[in-house]
């Protein structure tokens, strides 16, 4: 009863009352929307939200809705259940389809800058030996330089690491230095943002306002293109590309809410030899 009540609302005031969503749609109001969402205990969430349009593979909801996320709002993007957004969705059906992450066997898997929704689901599987890493992130369970990792050669079996290189301005030792931690059988999913034609950085620039304009975000150093793929083959992987398209059914796209085109996954192996 409670819930059909507040369906009725929600829907009366998403689908038919213009105004309201025109409101909805201004960024300090939707940041505001999603926090209050974000208070209420999950189960409430999962209830509220409920339906047949949306399918999360992270916290494995049906829902109605994906809402609007990002600086310059992306629509379809943010779980109200679990608050992952398009490219943690898309990482996962990647992982699930192209890896071996989830067999049986244990594996050690460095996780890097570690997203909270991610991070609970990769502590719950139980033949994984987690560590999260992070240069300034508190809940990380250990501090780390990427571009100087503290551990041996050949120590992960996986690493993930995802909107993390954006905002480093040695990448490219940074992709050497995982290169060198993962096992020759194991491998790296690295993700970042893909923006632009070809990759554009300036170390000149060091503003926060500027990195902005240029970059996307104040704490950005540079905007990647596709030739990512190429960063990541000079230091010494072998790159897969997984875009939506690649994994999952077309008319599906949507629901699972994988179309941010600027998504893509890199599956990187260690080159024999
Ligand atoms: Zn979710």
């Amino acid at each position: 009863m409670v819930k059909e009540r507040i369906n009725s609302i929600l829907d009366r005031a998403l689908k038919k009352n213009r105004t309201l969503a025109k409101i909805i749609r201004k960024k300090k109001v939707r940041k505001l929307a999603i926090i209050a969402i974000m208070m209420l205990p999950q189960p409430l969430r999962k209830m509220l939200f409920s339906g047949r349009e949306r399918y999360c593979p992270l916290c494995q909801n049906e829902l109605r809705i994906f809402f609007s996320f990002g600086l310059v709002p992306r629509p379809n993007a943010w779980c109200p259940v679990c608050s992952s957004l398009e490219r943690h969705r898309l990482a996962w059906i990647t992982l699930q389809q192209k890896t071996n992450l989830f067999g049986s066997s244990p594996k050690s898997l460095l996780h890097i800058g570690p997203e909270r929704v991610i991070e609970d689901k990769l502590k719950k599987l139980g033949h994984i030996n987690y560590l999260s890493a992070d240069l300034y992130e508190p809940r990380a369970m250990v501090k780390m330089d990427i571009t100087s990792i503290q551990y041996p050669d050949n120590t992960f079996d996986m690493i993930w690491c995802s909107h993390v290189l954006e905002h480093i301005p040695g990448d490219r030792r940074a992709m050497r230095e995982l290169h060198r931690v993962l096992k020759p059988e194991g491998f790296a999913m690295l993700m970042v943002p893909i923006t632009v034609e070809k990759t554009f950085e300036d170390p000149s620039v060091t503003s926060p306002a500027e990195r902005e304009r240029l970059f996307g975000q104040n704490d950005h150093v540079r905007r990647y293109g596709p030739d990512f793929k190429d960063r990541l083959e000079e230091s010494g992987f072998n790159v897969r590309v997984f875009t939506a398209a690649e994994v999952v059914d077309e008319n599906n796209i949507i629901r699972l809410g994988v179309q941010n085109k600027h998504v893509a996954v890199y599956i990187c192996n260690k080159s024999k030899g």
